[in-house]
């Protein structure tokens, strides 16, 4: 959440292997070349090395032919033996660097993401899963619409995380304004610090992220310029890898040092410099209360901290949970749904005592094993490891139990809605990355054609947020631990005296009291320390922006044994934070594939969700036009209907077949072909197998199976199959 802008991918590859040295006699060069070619290096920096190699190779050969050549001694014998070897090493070289381009991503590799992308993306748009919003005024980057099908995938997306966290956890789900008042995201840090750097084209003024611009020129050096010199290579990995710490003026050095210019018009680039992402209106017709459009939804549940800690009866841990839209004015939005300036967030505070972070239902979670990408791994140029969340958190990779019980809460829930396991990690963020009040945060990723891409921050924020609007608010935000029995406690003691210090202070006497009691137990000490041996020592009043001197009867500082009935103290929050469009966009891309019609003459698509996700579970097509056929099947779909199932009759007059690819392409799971009045087919989408079933059997095996109560392989094992002509023309 806060300030944890979407960060660049990390690009880190494994150390460098060592290559033999080239020679010019053309036999050992061959041989030279075919080492580096036989150690089939697989990591990009090796195949980097390794072209360099290669390079250097045929530049020396080719030097040596010249001088063969101009020598004028050589037998063409040699000379022939000569240029055949350049040639050799030339192929191998061009191997080499189709090599490189294929692991950089820049060669098929990249084209096949971007194809994979345009079918994905012409599809969804196509189909009206989402549509770039007010299309007919010919748009507003970052603003897009979701269409039918679209709205339902969201849904079933949004009821399944429901199900998932706020039922099994017992979550108290709130549902505030989007619109907030400017002290509430002052508290929060919003208004000074959410800002995003920013350069303009110097001549049109067009906007652009000047970390974007730096990523897009080194990542394309990375990927474009297969000559980079090893060494600039690593640099510019290393400035990837930085790229979210790098300050206004590093920024704008590199961007001055690389010679990057606009990329529309080639004009020069301003310095960067912050520019706040949120979205400023004013409340009420005065003009004079300043507002916000929220940029995410946990603030609406830190300021009503109070109110739901007495509502779950003075209780810890406990969490609040929130759906809604967040705003955030991007600079520069790109990528789809991936980068959009209004989108759904789905926020989750769980509150939780500083000293006891345990779990109890960590058990459950434990034995998950999936990719995690920790800090150390990432620092050291390594991939992401499998590794055993119980493992994670018992070495401490996980700061705690309750960190680690949501993350693997999530892999759960992401999993079961289609994201591939294998294109789904999660990243400890960088000791830079994370606000320094953080005690531990890890990204789940995903990776589609863009890359690996944030989808859900799991964080844990210790006392920051709800300490920041005790302290503007004036309202404290804390809980209560009631001991059994009172408890002696040593007490530091601050009292000013007011008289001494006002006859020292006079108008300032107010701020050097409140500075005097707001000392923590150690500088209190010191102080007192001082005071006894000294007789008075120098003190910072902050707000007054100066030291003053306090003599030894203007405070009295002592440590009091106290019995306290109570412990009071402000909750530790684990915040998991998820980006609901991108986590549906990467879920489009998982989902899709094509495969060729049954006349191999078109691709045909197909969106393999899973029946929760699906948009419509069941189609239900009567094999021909008839009055038989039609009535049966508005029989079915009635029973589907009292079932909850949802679902579309189509007796348009196609082939069976096209009515199937149809469906398939907005990848409804299951089928219900009318070919009969008492028993009809069921056809599952990926297989394209098909059962036979009686007539009012069908709508309860379409709900055991769409809503996971047995599987394909269950009732094909219990009906007849069936193999018949429908889908002939698949
Ligand atoms: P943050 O508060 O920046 O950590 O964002 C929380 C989540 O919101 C991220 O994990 C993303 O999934 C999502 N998100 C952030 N910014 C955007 C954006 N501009 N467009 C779409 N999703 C976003």
């Amino acid at each position: 959440m806060v300030f944890m802008r979407f960060r660049p991918q990390l690009i880190f590859s494994s150390l460098p292997r060592s290559i033999p040295k080239p020679r010019t006699s053309p036999a050992t060069t061959l041989a030279a070349a075919a080492a580096a070619t036989s150690m089939a290096a697989t990591s990009e920096d090796a195949l980097r090395r390794a072209l360099a190699e290669h390079q250097a190779a045929v530049d020396a050969q080719a030097e040596a032919v010249r001088a063969l050549k101009a020598g004028g001694g050589a037998s063409k014998a040699d000379v022939d033996a000569a240029v055949e070897a350049l040639k050799a090493l030339k192929v191998e070289a061009g191997a080499a660097a189709r090599r490189l381009q294929q692991a950089v991503g820049a060669g098929a590799g990249g084209a096949a993401r971007e194809e994979l992308r345009q079918a994905v993306v012409n599809t969804l748009e196509r189909k009206l899963f989402y549509i770039p919003s007010f299309k007919i005024y010919r748009g507003v980057a970052g603003l897009y619409d979701y269409g039918p099908p679209g709205c339902r995938v969201k849904a079933n997306v949004l009821s399944f995380w429901r199900q998932h966290f706020v039922l099994e956890e017992n979550m108290l789900e709130v549902d505030c304004p989007c619109v907030t008042p400017e002290i509430v995201l002052k508290a929060s840090g919003h208004v000074e610090k959410f800002t995003d750097l920013m350069v303009k084209d110097e001549k049109t003024g067009t906007c652009y992220r000047a970390d974007h611009l730096l990523k897009d020129f080194c990542k394309e050096k990375l990927e474009k310029d297969l000559t980079l010199p090893q060494e600039k290579a690593d640099e510019f990995k290393r400035v990837l890898a930085i790229l979210d710490d790098l300050s206004a003026e590093e920024l704008g050095a590199k961007i001055k040092e690389y010679g990057i210019i606009a990329p529309d018009t080639k004009n020069p680039l301003s310095d960067p410099y912050p520019f706040n992402l949120m979205f400023q209106t004013s409340i009420g017709p005065t003009g004079l209360s300043v507002g916000y459009m929220r940029p995410e939804t946990a603030q609406g549940i830190f300021v009503n901290f109070k109110d739901l800690y007495y509502y779950n009866g003075q209780k810890l841990p406990f969490a609040a949970a929130q759906i809604g839209q967040a705003f955030r004015n991007e600079i520069s939005p790109r990528q789809g749904l991936l980068r959009v300036r209004e989108f759904t967030l789905a926020e989750i505070e769980h509150f939780v005592d500083p000293e006891d972070k345990s779990h109890p239902k960590f058990v459950d979670v434990a034995d998950l094993e999936f990719l995690m990408f920790p800090r150390e791994l990432q620092l050291s140029g390594e991939s992401a490891k499998l590794m055993k969340l119980g493992d994670a958190v018992s070495k401490g990779t996980v700061n705690n139990e309750t960190l680690g019980y949501f993350i693997g809460r999530v892999y759960l829930f992401l999993t079961r809605l289609g994201i591939d396991k294998g294109q789904l990690r999660f990243r400890q963020h960088l000791p830079n990355e994370m606000a320094h009040y953080a005690a531990d945060c890890w990204d789940a990723e995903i990776e589609c054609s863009y890359g690996w891409i944030e989808c859900v921050g799991i964080a844990d924020r210790s006392a920051y947020d709800l300490r920041a609007h005790s302290e503007k608010s004036g309202v404290p935000l804390v809980a209560h631990e009631k001991f059994s029995k009172p408890r002696e406690v040593e007490k530091l003691v601050i009292v000013p005296s007011k008289k001494d210090l006002g006859l020292a202070f006079k108008g300032n006497q107010k701020m050097v009291v409140e500075a005097l009691e707001a000392m923590s137990e150690k500088e209190a000490l010191e102080m007192k320390s001082a005071l006894e041996t000294k007789g008075e020592t120098s003190f910072k009043v902050c707000t007054l922006g100066k030291d003053v001197v306090i003599t030894k009867k203007m405070v009295s500082i002592g440590m009091e044994k106290k019995l306290e009935h109570q412990r009071v103290f402000t909750p530790s929050v684990i915040e998991p934070s998820f980006g609901i469009g991108r986590i549906i966009y990467c879920l489009f891309e998982h989902s899709f594939y094509t495969r060729p019609s049954k006349s191999e003459e078109e691709q045909l698509n197909v969106f393999r969700f899973p029946p929760l996700v699906a948009p419509i579970k069941c189609t239900v097509f009567p094999l021909v036009k008839n009055q038989e056929f039609d009535a049966a099947a508005k029989v079915i779909a009635k029973a589907l209907t009292t079932a909850g199932i949802s679902h579309i009759i189509d007796t348009t007059a196609i082939s069976i077949g096209r009515r199937y690819a149809r469906t398939d392409e907005i990848g409804v799971p299951f089928a219900v072909t009318v070919d009969s009045t008492t028993n009809v087919t069921i056809r599952e989408r990926d297989s394209k197998e098909q059962i036979r079933v009686d007539i009012t059997e069908v709508a309860s095996v379409v709900k055991q199976l769409t809503e996971g109560q047995s599987t394909w392989a269950d009732v094909s094992a219990k009906y007849p199959a069936h193999v018949g002509p429908q889908g002939d023309q698949e």
